[in-house]
C-alpha cells in the first residue's frame, strides 16, 4: 500500500481487509469493522450490519472526525470506538476490529494475554491488554478502550473482539493476525500442560533489540502509563525503550 493512497484505492483496500478478516475466520458474516483516517481528519468506515465479505468500495461510509456521516449510508455501530482511538492516537491512520475466536475465548475464560510467552509478540506489541466488558455500540465499550489504546496497538474487548490500530490498513490487520495466532499457540500450550512465562531478563533483552530491528510499534512493556489494564505486566520497572509518556 502506498503512503497516501487515493480515496478510491482506500475504499477498495477497506473492503479487501474486511474480506480477509472473514476468509481467515476472524469474523462471522456481519461482524467487525474497518476504518481509515484521511489527511483532513475525516474517516472512511465500513457500513453497519452489512455482510463484510460482500462489501463494495462504494458502500464504504465517509464521516467527519466525530463519526457523523457526511453523505449517505449508516456508519458502523462501533464508530464511537474508532473515534476514541483516533482521538487518543494522532500517530495512527487505520483501525481493524474483528472477533478472533481464540482471543475472545480467552476473555470468556477470564484469562488475559498479558504474560510474556512468545518472543515475537513480546518484541512487537509486548502484550495484549483486555478491556472490561461493555455493551457493544455504547460509550461503555469506548471508554475502557480509550484508556488502553493510549499504550497499546492491540486491545481485546472482553466477550467481544479485538481492536488493532496501525499506520495503515495492513499494519493494523497484521496486528490482528498476530493477536489471534499468539492466542492459538497459547491455547495449545495450555492444552498440552502449561504455558511457561519468559523471565524479566529475557524480556528486557528482547526489548533492547527493537531499535536495531526497526520495530516502532507501541509496546506495552515500553510504556509507563500506569493504566489498570497493565497491572499484569510484571517487569518491575515497566520495561525500557520508547515510551509514550511524552504525550
Ligand atoms: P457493525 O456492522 O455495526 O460495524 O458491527 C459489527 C460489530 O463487530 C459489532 O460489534
Ligand atoms: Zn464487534
Amino acid at each position: 500500500m502506498s503512503a497516501s493512497p487515493d480515496l478510491v484505492t482506500l475504499r477498495r483496500q477497506i473492503a479487501e481487509i474486511a474480506r480477509l478478516c472473514w476468509e481467515r475466520g476472524y469474523i462471522g458474516a456481519v461482524d467487525g469493522n474497518v476504518s481509515v483516517r484521511l489527511d483532513d481528519g475525516s474517516l472512511l468506515v465500513t457500513p453497519s450490519g452489512t455482510i463484510k465479505f460482500l462489501l463494495e468500495p462504494d458502500m464504504i461510509v465517509h464521516t467527519d472526525a466525530r463519526g457523523v456521516p457526511s453523505g449517505g449510508g449508516r456508519a458502523s455501530s462501533e464508530i464511537r470506538m474508532h473515534v476514541v482511538c483516533y482521538e487518543e492516537r494522532p500517530d495512527i491512520r487505520a483501525i481493524v476490529h474483528a472477533h478472533p475466536p481464540t482471543a475472545v475465548a480467552f476473555s470468556l475464560a477470564g484469562l488475559d494475554m498479558m504474560q510474556a510467552l512468545i518472543p515475537e509478540l513480546v518484541v512487537t506489541l509486548g502484550a495484549v491488554p483486555t478491556a472490561p466488558y461493555g455493551t457493544p455500540g455504547t460509550d461503555e465499550l469506548a471508554r475502557p478502550v480509550r484508556e488502553l489504546i493510549r499504550c497499546a496497538d492491540a486491545v481485546i474487548m472482553e466477550r467481544h473482539g479485538a481492536i488493532c490500530v496501525g499506520l495503515d490498513l495492513l499494519d493494523a490487520y497484521k496486528k490482528l493476525e498476530q493477536v489471534e495466532h499468539n492466542a492459538r499457540i497459547t491455547f495449545m500450550a495450555r492444552l498440552l500442560g502449561q504455558a511457561r512465562e519468559m523471565s524479566p531478563d529475557e524480556v528486557k533483552r528482547l526489548l533492547a533489540t527493537r531499535q536495531d530491528l526497526g520495530i516502532a510499534t507501541t509496546n506495552v512493556y515500553c510504556t509507563h502509563c500506569g493504566m489498570p489494564g497493565f497491572a499484569g505486566v510484571r517487569l518491575g520497572t515497566g520495561g525500557e525503550g520508547r515510551g509514550r509518556e511524552e504525550k
